[in-house]
């Protein structure tokens, strides 16, 4: 994900759900988080947040990584995407989780191609970086749900299919409730008053599309070159949510 905390809102739920299932997981972050603070040094804000999003990552039972970017400043490039494959090379995932494509944030959308085209070059020999190419295939590829499930229009972002996470929604919680220094910043730039209840709000609203409390929602990415078999969905086939009847929730 792009920032420290995206992967908290998005799908933490579901990567405690694989870690319960035999799963190692690795939380990556392309920034640092180094301007989500109101004041102080870049440095010192980054430093702080990397080490809540390790502790974060601990309690999903998993470690965490910063591929080295900043925050308003993720753009699809070839320096970065270096950066990108580079960190993915290391870690040669079967699975990879990333934003939507589309979502309220540039940083996000940036996130979400280079991801994309990282997971297509980690194994291609001739692009080059300091770890070497993971000799495995291109991994499975996945769409977290944007943002309160919507675009940058307001316009609803269907997902293709839903993990219902009820079970381990206090560990989600948990595991955000690390980002000790992002409640205070949130309420004073966006207005959130309460991090923890904006989180339980979102998921609890995409547990009403697929009958279930509390739901992640994903999209594969299914074009040519990269697996089309739904690895997630059957490795967390009892967890897997299909859309709800149109009348059921949502009161
Ligand atoms: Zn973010």
């Amino acid at each position: 994900m792009a920032h420290p905390d995206d992967i908290e809102f998005l799908c933490a739920g579901t990567l405690r759900l694989l870690v319960e299932a035999g799963w190692e997981i690795r939380c990556v972050t392309l920034s640092g988080g180094d301007l989500g603070a109101p004041g102080g040094s870049r440095d010192a804000v980054r430093e702080v947040r990397r080490m809540e999003a390790a502790e974060a990552a601990r309690v999903l039972g998993g470690t965490y990584a910063w591929a080295g970017l900043d925050d308003l400043s993720i753009h699809y490039c070839p320096e970065q995407l270096g950066k990108v494959t580079e960190t993915l090379r290391r870690f040669a995932p079967d699975l990879v989780i990333t934003h939507s494509p589309d979502c309220y944030m540039v940083d996000h959308e940036e996130t979400a191609k280079l991801v994309r085209a990282a997971c297509f070059a980690s194994g291609i020999p001739l692009f080059p970086t300091a770890a070497g190419p993971t000799g495995k295939g291109v991994p499975a590829l996945y769409y977290a749900d944007a943002f309160e499930g919507r675009d940058k229009f307001g316009r609803p972002v269907a997902a293709d299919f839903w993990i219902d996470v009820t079970r381990v929604f206090p560990v989600r919680q948990e595991a955000l409730a690390a980002h000790a220094s992002q409640r205070e910043w949130l309420r004073s730039h966006h207005g959130v008053d309460d991090y923890l209840s904006v989180n339980e709000t979102f998921a609890r609203e995409t547990g009403r599309l697929c009958g279930a409390e509390y739901a992640e929602g994903f999209r594969q990415h299914l074009g040519h070159g990269y697996p089309r078999n739904n690895l997630l969905g059957e490795a967390l086939a009892p967890f897997v949510a299909r859309k709800a009847a149109p009348d059921a929730g949502g009161r």
